[in-house]
């Protein structure tokens, strides 16, 4: 999308009379970056080299990331072959719906043979296509589906807060607050699922972590800890109201529950644009090009509109970064995506749901 240049009438006056000048306002600079990934000068603590590689780029060695990556799946198949012989569900998968959640559904159900309950947060804002696409997915794949709708009201009172500066103590700074937000609603709901249903392992989509934190075993200590660190982030905004979405405390009683919480795409090698042609075959389709890429959340264009007014960076360019440093994707298709601007359509109806003052920058 084109976004026109503001043209300047400006009249000058010199000794030799007025000179009428027509002029357009210089062009901004355009933003230094990376030259390998795509880090920008405004990215906390950025620091280029001679060859204006960041050192992100400079300490990343393949080969040990290699070495992890091997490590982790060998732990994580070792962990399938435990449960694999047991009876119900075996994984509980978080679906947002988009190519990556919908490739780990085909690798845990096609490639790993596991019985899964995928489960979607509609937290109102999912796109018509994304719900179309779960529904036609879930038919085609043979895969039970949980779609966990809580009431609009808390969840309104909670993102239009998330709108405004330091609305909860999220530990993590490098996400918008509405998302972690939604991430804390979403891991509460999983966990209640999971311990409601015996499910020993909950798997994510992502494929930018580290493989060292891409599988996490947790004890019962662990679980109770994890879940009052996402409870009490949501409690400051909403103080009643969120019990129905976490565990019952009755469940973390148990001193043997024991949960393990995966995201297989960053150890298991994959490439988004074969990500997105297998998941083609089973129906699903992409939506509509929302921030530059087939994305089925409505509510993140608010999210990072107010994110990258405050910071001066997209939210989501250390992940990005990361994917192509692991060479899952173009460096090329990585800056389109985080310079793409959000819809002002898309931007105002979000805003109109939340009963949000209109062209209005939100900002923390
Ligand atoms: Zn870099």
């Amino acid at each position: 999308m084109e976004i026109g240049r503001l043209h300047v009438q400006q009249t000058v006056r010199t000794k030799e009379g007025p000179i009428d000048r027509t002029q357009s306002p210089p062009e901004p600079s355009p933003i230094k970056r990376c030259t390998r990934c795509i880090l920008p000068e405004t990215f906390p603590e950025i620091e280029f080299d001679g060859d204006g590689v960041c050192q992100y780029c400079a300490d990343e060695h393949p080969d040990q990331r290699e070495k992890d990556k091997r490590q982790v799946r060998a732990r994580f198949e070792v962990l399938l072959d435990a449960v694999r012989p047991r009876s119900g569900y075996h994984c509980l998968l978080n679906w947002r719906g988009e190519e990556s959640s919908t490739y780990a559904l085909w690798v845990l159900k096609e490639f790993y043979h596991l019985q899964v309950l995928a489960f979607t947060l509609d937290h109102g804002f999912l796109s018509p296509q994304a719900l179309k696409n779960m529904r036609i997915v879930s038919e085609c794949l043979g895969i039970d589906h949980v779609l966990e709708k809580p009431r609009f009201d808390l969840l309104k009172r909670i993102f239009a807060r998330c709108t405004r500066r330091g609305a909860h103590a999220d530990p993590a700074h490098d996400r918008p607050q509405i998302c972690a937000a939604c991430t804390a609603l979403t891991k509460g709901v999983g966990f209640r699922l999971a311990l409601q249903e015996r499910i020993p392992l909950i798997c994510f989509g992502g494929a930018s972590l580290s493989p060292s934190s891409a599988l996490i075993e947790l004890d019962r200590d662990a679980i109770v800890e994890f879940v009052h660190d996402e409870r009490s982030r949501l409690e400051t905004i909403a103080h009643n109201g969120l019990e129905n979405y976490f565990p019952d405390p009755a469940a973390l009683d148990d001193p043997a529950i024991k949960l393990t919480l995966a995201h297989p795409l960053a150890f298991i090698d994959t490439e988004e644009e074969q990500m997105r042609q297998l998941v083609k075959t089973f129906g699903w389709e992409p939506m509509d090009g929302l921030n530059g890429r087939s994305e089925p959340c409505l509510l993140s264009t608010l999210a990072i509109q107010a994110y990258r007014s405050q910071s001066g960076y997209h939210p989501y360019v250390a992940e990005l970064a990361q994917l192509v440093r692991e060479g899952v994707m173009e460096r090329a298709r990585a800056l389109a995506l985080v310079e793409a601007p959000s819809s002002p359509s898309v931007l105002a109806a979000v805003q109109a749901k939340l009963d949000l003052p209109l062209f209005e920058a939100p900002g923390y």
